[in-house]
Parts: C-alpha cells; structure tokens; sequence
C-alpha cells in the first residue's frame, strides 16, 4: 500500500521533531497522556449524556505498557477512540492554532528558537518522534466494531490499515529510537523514570495512569531465619489524580503553575499573574485563572473567542464558557470547577444560570482587585500588561453606554507630560494645582506628537499636567467618564480651553472684534472646512492652532472616518483656526487685510494647513498648499 503523504506544516513539525536537538524529550510522555485524558474526557462527558454509552467513571484508565525486550513503550486508553477518517485528519494533518502556526512565514529558524517551542508548550502527539522511529497507533472509535491502524516512520508519510483490537480506545505504540552515545533512548523503558516523569507532568490528570510494577515479596512459607524473596507483578496507579487547581496554593510551584498553564492554553511565554480563587457558601467553586503575558493572535478582531473552561465536579463540561467573562476582562485563561452546576447543562440554559451569573460577578471582582493590586506593587509588571490588553480595558470604559466605567476608570494608566512613567487619573487629580479645574488632555498618534501640539505648550507653561493620548479610542473613553472626581476632561485643543484672566478674556474679546472683518475674510478663503478663524492667547510661541467646538474633537472625527462603513458618513468636528494674538503673524495679517487681500487669501489657506498637520490631519489639497507656497517665495 502507498504510503500518504504529511500536509506540509505537518511536515515541518515533524521534521523538527525528529531532528530535534532538545534535551528534554521527556515531555512527549506527558503528551501522549493528555491526548489519551482527552479522549476519556470526551467518551465520558457523552455517558453523562448520552444513554447508550454505559460506563461509570471507575471504568476508565489510561495504562503504560514497557517491553524492554520489544524496546516498545504502549500508552494506551479506553477514551473515545478514533474512527479510519480521524485517524487520518487528526494525525495526518497537525493543525496548531495560534502561537503554533507556520503558515506565515514565521517558521523558527534558529534550532534555539525550535527548542524553545519544544519546551515551552506542548507540540502534541509529533514530539513523540522525539524518541521513536516508529510509531503506530491502533484505534478504534466507541461503538464501532471495526478498528485501524496508522503507522509511520517519519517524514516520508504513514499508511493507515484495518487492523484488530480488542476493546475501543486506543494504544499508542512507540519504538524507541536505538540508544546513541548521547542519547539513552531506553531510559523510558526504565520503571522508575516513567513513574517519575507521571509524577512530574501528569499527577493532576483525572484518571488512573496504570502500569505494572515489579515488586518483591517475601515467599510463601520461607523461615523467618532464612527468609527467600519474589518478585510479582503488581497494578500500580502512578498519578494522585488531584488536578493542580483542587491544590492549595502554598502546595504548587510557580513553575507547576506555568507549566499548566502553557500546557493547557498552549502559551509560550509564562502568564504575568496566577489567579486562584476558591469559595464555599453562596456558591461552590474554584477558579484558577491566568493572566497571559502577550496578547494572542487575532486577540482584538472579531475572531476572537473569549471563555473559561468549566468543570463540574472535575469534569469538563464546557471548553470556552463566555458568560463567565466580561468583554473588557476577554484576555483571562482558566478555568472554573464547580460542584454546583448540573452536568448536563446545555448552552442556552447556562446563559440563564443563577450560579453561573454568581460565580462571573465574583470572578470579575476577583480579576479586578488582583489588576488594581498589580498596578500599586507591580507598576513595571502593570505596564507590561497594559500594552498588552490596555486598549481592552479602555474600551471596556466606553463600551456599553459607560455602565462599567466605575470598575474600570482605576485601571487606565496613560503618558503624560509629568515624566516617562504613565500616570492612573487619580495620581493625576492627586498632583493638580490649587487653581486647577480641569484634567488636561492632548491627543497624537504618538507621545511625540501630542506634545508638540502648540497647546500642549500653553498648558505646559502653567504648569498644569498634560495626559497624551495616542490611541482611537482614549477620547472615547473619557467622554464617556466625563470626569474624574468631579474633574472634568479637557482636550486641549478644544475651543474650551481658557487659561487667561478675566482681564486677559476682555481685551481678547475686544481684538476679535475689532479684527472682525478681517477674520470673517479669512475664514471664506479658508470655506467651509471650518466655522470659524479667532484670535487665541492660549498659544506660547506657535503662530496658530486648530481647535474643536462642541462634543466632537478633530481626532475623533479621524478615528470615526477611519471606521468601516463611515469613510464617506461626513462625520465632522467643528473646527476653529486660531491665531495667536501675541505672535508676529497676527500683525502681518492685519496688515495685509489693508494691503493685500490676495496675499492674505493665500496667507489664511497655508496657516490653515499648517494647523492640521500639527493636529495630525492631513492636508486635502496637498498640490493647491504646494503651489501657494512656492508662489510666495518667487513673490518675496
Ligand atoms: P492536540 O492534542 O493538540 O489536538 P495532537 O497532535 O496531540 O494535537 O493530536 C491531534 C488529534 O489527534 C487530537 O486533537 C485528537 O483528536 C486526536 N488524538 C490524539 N491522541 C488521541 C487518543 N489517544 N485518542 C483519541 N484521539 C486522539
């Protein structure tokens, strides 16, 4: 029979996997366990539902096999089995989601990179390759009668053949690669090292691993004095079946921790923060969640999937539970095992459990207190996490009409002009001056950028903080808090912001209309891209800025065009050009209004220009700008 080909990702793993350098190799064992838990997972989980599966939980076990003669290691399960077309598409194809993907051309070059992946997460059932040079899988399917065999030596393909088995389930078969001077393949023979490696990796897992043990007992009938010894073979469950959640917290490491987790949520990297949550009374449950340290894949597109596993009694029941998460908190892994909730609970009946809704409530406190506790002792930490997941959070303040922003508003930190540390908004209102009425705010694409707007500067040389906002949706959010301890926000490029005296307003009320005229001229060369042109005295040294009337800001009405759908809505924000009164410029274009109107045409057009591009908008008529330039250099 022709051998099948691999699909090529499938074939890189491989490939990776049998010419693998990696020094723990032992990890393929834990491997195989889990699939094999996995698939007594899935057999059980339909007895409970599913009358004509008749077993009980005492029936199930997953059993090692060691033959040194053979030099074959068996690991083997009475789970759900596979049927000929799963044999092929689960073990022909590796298909890895997420961190595990090579299909866009970021295949790990480096044998250092290739290691890490190894080590650092579960590779499945290929890391078994490791060690074998050949494996064959025998399996067959709960309630079929027919079984099959998959068989492969590595890259050049398997073959897939009927083959007899008693029983469903299925036994994977390795024989181990020959001992090398480096390399002592035969050590996963030794009973000792397999009890040890069970222990280290597979203790929690919730069915018996069994194996036959050699023991020595004394013989029957031998005289105290002169005592002779057998050895017998003897059933031994190797694991303590606890899960690592039901354990105490000062009973696991922070390593056992990591390692669950990226085994479990096939992360590379160690989770910045280990969450343990248990509690008897209202209601029953443990939850162990985890908080990544980078944000997966695809994490803010709709694709996304947000959930925790839930268990009932220690039995999974559901793998992605999104009621139990709130958007804003969708970055959470982990799980929840409660004895509360009934087994077979489908998902339109969990949307409506009073349990459930209990446990989410709680969980999202708990989430909560442990972010805010990391953002007081763990600032750096803090940090890290919220590059990650802050723009999370921040929608999570705006989303929803606002109904969260009272959990959330303690949990944003942003960059201001008060140093290179981001800042909470309560440290901010805790530094504001005496005078102080408003919590000022600039928005860019980058730091840099918001702090050049020529407000900022204005602001700045008050003394007042300045927060930079540089992502979309910042201006959201604070329009939907509205304020912070009665402070309210403050864009500064807003016609709103007013740091004169009462004096300082008059005379600048007086000039506006004196320069009436003028002004209006201005603001008709200029057309209807804005409402108005005024004189300011809120700028420092810049000649002229943009500012926005009403709720909606110049930036927002740029994160709103840039939405799907909206490009041509005209959503616009009412823009004034404002001059600085105490700038040069201001006398020239009064002059010009007596001398040369064409000229101050020409004048308003670029200072107009010149203003949005410090705003970061873009210039609409880059060509017209260009030409009007040039002519007046020739001009001068
Ligand atoms: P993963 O376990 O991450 O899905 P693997 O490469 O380890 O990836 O296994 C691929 C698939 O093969 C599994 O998803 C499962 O469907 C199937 N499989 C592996 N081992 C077993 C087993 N012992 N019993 C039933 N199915 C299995």
């Amino acid at each position: 029979m022709a051998k099948k080909q691999f699909k090529t990702e499938s074939k890189k793993l491989l490939d990776m996997m049998i010419n693998s350098i990696y020094t723990h190799k032992e990890i393929f064992l834990r491997e195989l366990i889990s699939n094999a838990s996995d698939a007594i997972d899935k057999l059980y989980f339909r007895s409970l539902t599913d009358t004509t599966v008749s077993l009980v939980r005492g029936d199930y076990e997953i059993r090692i096999i060691a033959d040194k003669a053979a030099r074959t290691l068996e690991i083997r399960d009475n789970g759900c089995g596979m049927a000929k077309e799963e044999l092929e598409s689960n073990l022909g194809t590796i298909a890895r989601s997420g961190s595990f993907d090579f299909k866009n051309g970021d295949e790990p070059k480096e044998n250092a990179d290739k290691i890490d992946i190894i080590g650092q997460f579960g590779v499945g059932f290929y890391s078994a390759f490791m060690v074998s040079e050949k494996i064959t899988v025998t399996s067959r399917a709960y309630g079929s009668e027919e079984a099959y065999k998959w068989e492969s030596e590595g890259v050049d393909g398997y073959l897939v053949e009927k083959a007899e088995k008693e029983g469903f389930g299925t036994s994977v078969l390795l024989k181990l690669r020959p001992d090398t001077d480096d390399e002592k393949y035969s050590e996963f023979l030794d009973e000792y090292r397999i009890k040890d490696l069970v222990r280290k990796y597979s203790d929690y897992i919730r069915y018996p691993i069994r194996m036959m043990v050699a023991k020595t007992r004394r013989k029957d009938g031998s005289s105290d004095d002169n005592p002779e010894y057998e050895e017998y073979l003897e059933d031994e469950t190797l694991n303590r079946m606890i899960p690592i959640w039901k354990k105490e917290k000062s009973e696991v490491t922070d390593e056992e921790y990591n390692n669950f987790y990226k085994e479990k949520f096939r992360d590379y990297e160690d989770p910045v923060k280990v969450i343990r949550q248990k509690t008897e009374g209202v209601s029953d449950y443990i939850a162990l969640l985890f908080i990544p340290a980078r944000a997966p894949y695809g994490y803010y597109t709709r694709d996304f999937e947000k959930g925790l596993q839930l268990y009932s009694s220690g039995v999974l029941i559901m793998d992605k539970c999104k009621e139990l998460l709130p958007d804003y908190f969708s970055f959470v892994k982990g799980l929840v095992d409660s004895a509360d909730l009934s087994l077979n609970i489908s998902r339109e009946m969990l949307q409506h459990d009073r349990q459930l809704k209990i446990i989410a409530k709680a969980l999202e406190k708990k989430i909560k207190d442990e972010l805010q506790k990391m953002l007081e002792n763990e600032r750096d930490k803090y940090k890290e996490f919220f590059r990650e997941f802050g723009t999370q959070i921040k929608y999570g303040v705006y989303a929803d009409f606002g109904v969260h922003k009272e959990t959330l508003k303690d949990l944003m930190i942003f960059s201001t002009s008060m140093g290179d540390e981001p800042t909470t908004l309560k440290e901010y209102v805790s530094r504001m001056k005496d005078d102080q009425k408003k919590i000022y705010f600039a928005v860019g694409d980058s730091r840099e950028q918001a702090e050049l707007l020529p407000q900022v500067e204005a602001v700045t040389a008050k003394g007042y903080e300045v927060l930079y906002l540089t992502e979309d949706v910042d201006e959201f959010a604070f329009m939907m808090l509205h304020d912070y301890d009665g402070k309210e926000f403050l864009n500064v490029s807003s016609d709103e912001l007013d740091l004169g005296t009462d004096e300082e307003k008059e005379s600048l009320k007086a000039e506006n209309e004196a320069a009436k005229e003028m002004l209006g001229f201005m603001k008709d060369a200029i057309g209807d891209d804005i409402s108005a042109v005024r004189f300011t005295n809120s700028l420092k040294d810049h000649p002229a800025c943009l500012s926005s009337e009403g709720a909606l800001s110049a930036s927002m009405e740029k994160t709103l065009g840039k939405m799907p759908g909206q490009e041509n809505a005209g959503i616009k924000a009412e823009k004034v050009l404002e001059i600085n009164s105490a700038h040069p410029i201001a006398d020239k274009l009064r002059k010009l209004y007596d001398s040369d109107r064409e000229k101050l045409n020409k004048y308003a057009k670029i200072l107009y220009a010149n203003a949005r591009l410090i705003s970061g908008l873009a210039i609409q008529n880059p060509s017209e700008i260009g030409e009007l330039v040039t002519s007046l250099m020739i001009d001068e």
